[in-house]
């Protein structure tokens, strides 16, 4: 009663924010086994308290575009909840982008952050600003005038952050440039940066890989692994690039990618280096990609069945959701389990709908929840930091070895969880209390604030 109380309440406070109800739902509802049990929950409102943030900022970022005309963007950061470090999560910059939006992606980033074990708290930013098109010129004066307001509230200890869709490393740099320029601070106040300015190695790929290794965990507790194995992956930006070249690693032939238009189908296995040279330094669209490769297939948007996503109807043993949210409905998950798809893990932020992640968890598949999948950017972000404050850098292989092991531990720690409450496989409620724990715990120990 208690649980439902507080969803009602959201969702009766905040009619028009969906995204965030859904996020809201999702976590709640798995956390009732440990909220019956343990009545200091309820007495310290706990939930009551985290489905609030600590603090939101709304901003207008105001610039000149290249033809002289005056362009004015919304512009967020929600600092969430800092129970247990910083505030700590991404800026995203996408024409989609409204408050509820990035209250739902702050707000799992609190439990994703706390799955790390390392100290970070929960926050999230970004605008409606739309990168795509727009001159470096442009970018760079949308990133300065965003810093001009962003600076004063953000800081090493304070709030830490990072890139998400539409924020790359250029971002970063500009964004991180305005930062020093404005407090004459070197400070490791952004994660993500260059490598000569305070980045990590594995930063870039971290996500990606991390959410292959996640993969591998699930399926070798069952016996499985991904060698020789088809898979698919939708998106075609940081996260899905380095999962398509982590899976190549790993023996598995990844056979699809996606973007905002279309998708690729290339039976053969995705061409790796074409799709950088594509999307991280021409910023084409992947309809480019069959002038050089035309065996491979190439479905437009507008082709798709309608109410399903083209990725999810090619047979697979395993999925991986590299794109946005709610790209994964019930239909595609219907299609991919009758197709004998075995494994999904996400490396985007909710890409499967309430009633897909219902049909994955009935189906008792291989499923890794984006909080729990997806959590190696973060963790490589968390390395950036402890890097950043005693001034080292360390060598790839140490920072991937961190970010194999911090996967290792989400997983083992998740599927304990999920144990411990009578059902072992469902990885929602086990990444889901294994999060909440640490940072309501943290917050009963703090008193109440
Ligand atoms: P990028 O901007 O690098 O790439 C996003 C990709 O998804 C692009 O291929 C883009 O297409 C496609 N896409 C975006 N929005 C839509 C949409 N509405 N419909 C169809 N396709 C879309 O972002 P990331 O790879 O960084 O992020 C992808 C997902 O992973 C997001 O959910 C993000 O929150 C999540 N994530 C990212 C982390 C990171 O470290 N970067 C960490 C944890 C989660 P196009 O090229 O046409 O724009």
């Amino acid at each position: 009663m208690y649980v439902k109380n507080v969803i009602e309440k959201v969702k009766s406070n905040y009619p028009s924010q969906k995204e965030f109800h859904q996020a809201v739902e999702e976590v709640l509802i798995s956390l009732s086994p440990v909220i019956d049990k343990n009545k200091k929950y309820q007495e310290n409102a706990i939930l009551e308290r985290l489905v609030i943030p600590d603090r939101e900022i709304h901003f207008r970022v105001t610039w000149v575009d290249d033809k002289g005309n005056v362009q004015v963007n919304r512009a967020y950061r929600i600092e969430f909840n800092s129970a247990i470090g910083p505030y700590k999560g991404g800026l995203r910059f996408h024409p989609s982008v409204h408050e509820g939006i990035i209250k739902f992606l702050g707000f799992e980033q609190v439990f994703k952050n706390s799955l790390t074990t390392l100290a970070m708290g929960g926050g999230k930013g970004g605008s409606d600003f739309n990168p795509k098109g727009k001159s470096d010129g442009e970018v760079m004066r949308f990133c300065q005038a965003f810093m001009n307001e962003l600076y004063r509230h953000i800081g090493a200890h304070t709030d830490v952050p990072a890139g998400d869709i539409g924020v790359g490393g250029r971002e970063i740099g500009y964004l991180f440039g305005q930062y020093r320029k404005l407090t004459n601070r070197f400070d490791g106040v952004l994660t993500g940066k260059g490598l000569s300015w305070g980045g990590s190695l594995v930063r870039p790929e971290a996500t990606g890989y991390g959410c292959v290794y996640f993969a591998e965990e699930m399926l070798k507790e069952r016996g499985e692994s991904l060698e020789g194995k088809v898979c698919t992956v939708s998106g075609s930006g940081n996260v899905a690039i380095y999962t398509v070249e982590k899976l190549y690693h790993l023996g598995a032939k990844p056979v699809t990618v996606s973007d905002s238009k279309g998708m690729i189908y290339d039976e053969g296995g995705i061409d790796v280096a074409l799709l950088k040279e594509l999307k991280e330094l021409k910023r084409a669209s992947l309809e480019e990609y069959i002038k050089i490769k035309p065996q491979a297939k190439y479905t437009k948007i507008s082709d798709y069945k309608e109410g399903s996503n083209a990725v999810w109807s090619i047979p697979c043993f395993a999925a991986f959701p590299s794109a946005t949210e709610n790209e994964l409905n019930a239909i595609d998950a219907k299609t991919l389990l009758q197709n004998g798809c075995k494994c999904v893990s996400e490396g985007a932020n909710m890409p499967s709908t309430l009633e897909a992640t219902d049909l994955f968890l009935k189906a008792k598949i291989c499923y890794g929840p984006g909080k729990a999948a997806n959590a190696g950017g973060v963790a490589v972000s968390g390395l950036e930091m402890a890097q950043n404050a005693s001034k080292h850098s360390w060598d790839f292989e140490v920072v991937d070895k961190h970010l194999h092991n911090i996967m290792e531990n989400i997983f083992a720690n998740s599927s304990q969880t999920a144990k411990e409450f009578g059902d072992p496989t469902n990885l929602v409620l086990g990444a889901n209390i294994a999060g909440f724990r640490k940072v309501a715990d943290a917050m009963i120990d703090q008193g109440i604030l």
